[in-house]
């Protein structure tokens, strides 16, 4: 399994399991079918509403003896209305018991979007707290006392802007380790890209197969299918492979982790498999051309009327 590489040498296997939508009851078989097929990397997070029922898959799957927690790497996330300090270890330790772990291999600050603590979701402008008026860097200097504490080996952020991650960077003890944010031949992402190799910083890929499952109000009428693209079917026959293992090879051959999320046992293997394929470098210059800065997670659900937020400030663009 190619792997990412932390300061410490800690190893992040670069090909883990997304958990977004995937049903209690379902994800539940997911994580266990993924842990016997080989994976050991699994993207978690308390918004998506499972984590409670891939505790019971990972401590089943210790206790029989599949994997043990040292072999395993963890991500999950802190939802945007804990962003106050003191809401910020509580937000772990719920996490924490949920999956029935002692420790975190990662924790990102999944948007930098503050919600007013007793709201899961927004639904009124007053349910928002704009960005500058709760510094993330108190927020993050929660995050830097979990490590301290022991809670989780390496913190991180998701869908920040190279603006937002500069400002970070600069204004931390502990340099943020890895940026998830949405990476796919659509969204390529180009300067991101540069901007973390050139300071240390991790990209795992989200959505990298165009995540066709999204709840419809999250979707536009005129969506590109990601994996219907004839390019990478193109290269996908080419190699006897399927779209989605192109898509998957690509994220790894830039040197980002990635997390397609399956829920059944035949994608979840596929998509494993993907970690034997080698594209060439034609293959990959042919995805190249294929950029459209298009997300599909575009965050305006962030942005309604009234809200602090606008494309414009979140993404900085
Ligand atoms: P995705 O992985 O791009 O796509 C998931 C969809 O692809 C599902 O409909 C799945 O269906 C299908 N699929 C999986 N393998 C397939 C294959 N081999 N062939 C054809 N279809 C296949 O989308 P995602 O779930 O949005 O993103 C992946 C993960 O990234 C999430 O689950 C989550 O862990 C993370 N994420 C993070 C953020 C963030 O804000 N940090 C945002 C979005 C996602 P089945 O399940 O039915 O197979």
């Amino acid at each position: 399994m190619p792997v990412l590489r932390f300061k410490n040498n800690d190893l992040m296997p670069a090909l883990g399991l997304g958990t977004w939508k995937s049903e209690p009851g379902a994800v539940y078989t997911a994580v266990k079918d993924a842990l016997k097929a080989g994976y050991r990397h699994i993207d978690c997070a308390p918004i998506y509403g499972n984590e409670a029922e891939i505790g019971k898959a990972l401590h089943e799957s210790f206790q029989s003896k599949v994997i043990s927690r040292s072999k395993l790497w963890i991500t999950s996330k802190l939802w945007n209305n804990a962003h106050a300090p003191e809401d910020v270890q509580p937000a772990l330790e719920r996490t924490l018991a949920d999956l029935q772990l002692e420790y975190l291999d990662l924790f990102l600050i999944h948007w930098p979007v503050h919600i007013i603590k007793d709201q899961l979701y927004p639904s009124k402008p007053e349910h928002y707290i704009a960005f500058d008026q709760l510094p993330i860097t108190e927020t993050w200097k929660a995050m830097e006392a979990l490590v301290d504490k022991g809670l989780c080996r390496h913190i991180g952020v998701s869908n920040f802007s190279v603006t937002k991650l500069a400002m970070l960077m600069e204004n931390s003890r502990l340099k943020p380790a890895m940026n998830q944010i949405e990476l796919h031949p659509y969204l390529q992402q180009h300067a991101m890209l540069e901007y973390c190799q050139a300071n240390d910083i991790h990209l795992t890929a989200y959505a990298p197969l165009g995540s066709a499952d999204r709840p419809a109000a999250l979707k536009a009428t005129d969506e590109p299918v990601l994996l219907e693209d004839p390019i990478i079917a193109q290269i996908a026959k080419n190699h006897g492979v399927t779209s989605a293992q192109v898509l998957i090879s690509w994220a790894i051959n830039r040197g980002t982790a990635v997390i397609p999320k399956s829920v059944k046992i035949s994608r979840i293997i596929q998509n494993l498999e993907a970690r034997n394929l080698t594209l060439t470098l034609t293959d990959m210059n042919m995805i190249n051309e294929l950029d459209r800065n298009r997300r599909y997670v575009s965050g305006d659900f962030w942005a309604p009327a009234g809200s602090p937020y606008t494309l414009a400030n979140l993404w900085d663009e």
